[in-house]
């Protein structure tokens, strides 16, 4: 059982499984959330279950993540992330179906996506299309009493609710990522969460600054509490909605600075989960 914001931090094992959980360990996080690995690496759910429970580490989320999908800039994720692109579709919630059993034999209990695009009016057909998808991966994932988390960051707050209305599903919820919100332009990720916080069941800490063309160029990704997110509101905003669940760190770099922006960033969370809850 996880404390009340336990630290996370965003993780993969492709890489090799050994590597990313001696970082963690080094770093003190008691959980992940972990990239969804290749089909390939998928076939050893029974030993990287062991591994990360040797290590006392918790998986909380596997994340879905595709071939094909591209976040080189904005149109191009409109293209080509998630459920929302036509070609490639019905492959693609064949996988998820199959990451969802890749979490059930690790004992996660949710997954979580990018969905895409999803435009905004309710008589778009891709709009029908995308909630039908939604509802059948939520569906499945019920069936391994697991949530489906939606990733933030390409709708405004109103957009987002709108679509929850229409998936209408219990099990399916949202993984706030405030900083997404700002690199994409997608409206001011506090007010968003205050609207939206009832949903959260898993989150990102994360920051950035604005674009100077919102919603046109990316903004920049930062180190945690170097960004426009405000991250000490961020996390009363959280509490407030009555989320305690786990801080996952995610910073969107590789290599040395990578880490040492994680460690700034326990550092940072560590602080203010103290001076919140006391
Ligand atoms: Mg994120």
């Amino acid at each position: 059982m996880l404390e009340p914001w336990a630290l996370g931090v965003f993780t993969s094992v492709d890489a090799g499984l050994g590597a990313g959980l001696a970082a963690v360990r080094e770093l003190g996080a008691p959980s992940v959330q972990l990239h969804a690995p290749s089909p390939e690496s998928r076939g050893r759910a029974a030993e990287i279950r062991e591994q990360f429970a040797a290590a006392g580490i918790t998986v909380t989320v596997v994340f879905c993540g595709f071939e094909g999908e591209s976040y080189d800039d904005i149109p191009t994720v409109k293209r080509t992330i998630g459920l929302v692109p036509e070609a490639t579709y019905a492959e693609r919630l064949a996988e998820t179906k199959a990451i969802s059993d890749f979490a059930a034999a690790l004992g996660v209990e949710a997954i979580g996506m990018h969905i895409g695009f999803v435009p905004e009016e309710a008589d778009d057909p891709v709009f029908a299309r995308v909630v039908a998808a939604a509802q059948e991966v939520c569906d499945y994932c019920a069936g391994h009493d697991q949530r489906f988390h939606l990733e933030t960051g390409q709708e405004t707050g109103p957009a987002l609710l709108n679509f929850f209305q229409a998936v209408n599903r219990p099990n399916l919820a949202i993984n706030f990522d405030p900083a997404n919100m700002i690199l994409y332009g997608s409206g001011e990720p506090i007010e968003a969460l205050r609207l939206v916080g009832s949903y959260v069941r898993s989150c990102h800490c994360k920051d950035a600054t604005w674009s100077d063309q919102p919603g046109v160029t990316w903004g920049a990704e930062t180190p945690l509490g170097a960004g426009a997110v405000g991250i000490e509101t961020y996390l009363r905003t959280l509490h407030e909605a009555g989320y305690h669940g786990p801080l996952t760190i995610e910073r969107e770099i590789s290599g040395p600075d990578q880490i040492r922006d994680i460690r700034g960033a326990v550092d940072l969370l560590t602080e203010l989960r103290a001076k919140i809850l006391g």
